[in-house]
């Protein structure tokens, strides 16, 4: 199960060189048959071996974080994609790692738990869910936002707090979708005390956050499964997800966002 689409790794180190080491190539074989790879092909074959040896090290250090559960089953390669997805945006380096539970009820989609004791946190994931890797991004967007960019011992949300999430929450308070949700709202204070707390919940700074991220990963990614999550959240009763022009400036909020983070880099 591989990723689908183009990658649109932001930072391709190794282009450069391949381009240049092409016309290399195409003038070789004017040599003869004991051709051997000239200077610039050769650099190109160590740029995209010490290139391969990063990424699986990104990949090493990303999965390093999660420690998951023997029996995660068929959720396990959703996870991976989840990774995988992941892992084309930004690594992980230096934080304290969560464990990863598949948890069983039908009800369950996921959640992230912080317990009492500083720093032992639990990503859930249902087993039975539709999308568990879009569920699982979502749960890493509230560790990262504990752990990442929070107060490492008192797990205080920095989306809610923090000052590093300036930009992002101008970007999203003024973004089409969350003026469009929050006049619902307004509309529904009259109406059923329960639908209210569901609009209160999806603007939350931290449910924002979650599904911003979770928006990001599946952008960047250019991951099938996940863009279909997005788009999916688009059509939902009460919206989730935002349209593509809405979002550019949050994603663009959240490049700086991770960029500035020394535990996330890329
Ligand atoms: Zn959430």
């Amino acid at each position: 199960m591989g990723r689908g689409g183009a990658n649109k790794n932001r930072k391709p180190g190794a282009v450069a060189v391949g381009a240049g080491s092409a016309r290399g190539v195409a003038s070789a074989p004017a040599v003869g048959a004991n051709w051997s790879p000239g200077a610039k092909e050769l650099a190109r074959r160590v740029e995209h071996a010490a290139e391969t040896k990063r990424s699986d090290r990104r990949g090493d250090d990303l999965r390093s974080h999660f420690i998951v559960d023997r029996g995660a089953g068929k959720v396990a390669p959703e996870l991976e994609r989840a990774f995988q997805a992941i892992q084309q945006a930004h690594t992980i380096r230096g934080l304290r790692p969560v464990r990863v539970r598949v948890v069983d009820g039908r009800s369950h989609r996921g959640c992230f738990v912080r317990s009492q004791i500083p720093g032992d946190y639990t990503i859930e994931v249902g087993r039975e869910d539709r999308a568990p890797a879009a569920v699982f991004v979502h749960e890493v967007a509230h560790y990262l936002d504990a752990h990442g960019f929070g107060d490492q011992d008192t797990a205080e949300l920095a989306s809610e707090n923090g000052d590093v999430f300036a930009q992002w929450r101008t970007a999203v308070r003024a973004s089409a979708y969350y003026s469009d949700v929050d006049r619902k709202c307004v509309v529904s204070v009259s109406q059923r005390q329960m639908e209210v707390s569901r609009y209160e919940y999806l603007l939350s700074d931290r449910e924002l956050f979650a599904r911003s991220y979770m928006q990001w990963i599946a952008l960047r990614s250019q991951d099938e499964v996940l863009l279909a999550q997005v788009n999916e959240g688009r059509r939902e009763g009460i919206p989730t997800q935002w349209a593509d022009d809405d979002f550019a400036s949050i994603a663009a909020a959240l490049d700086e966002l991770i960029d500035g983070n020394e535990h996330l880099q890329p």
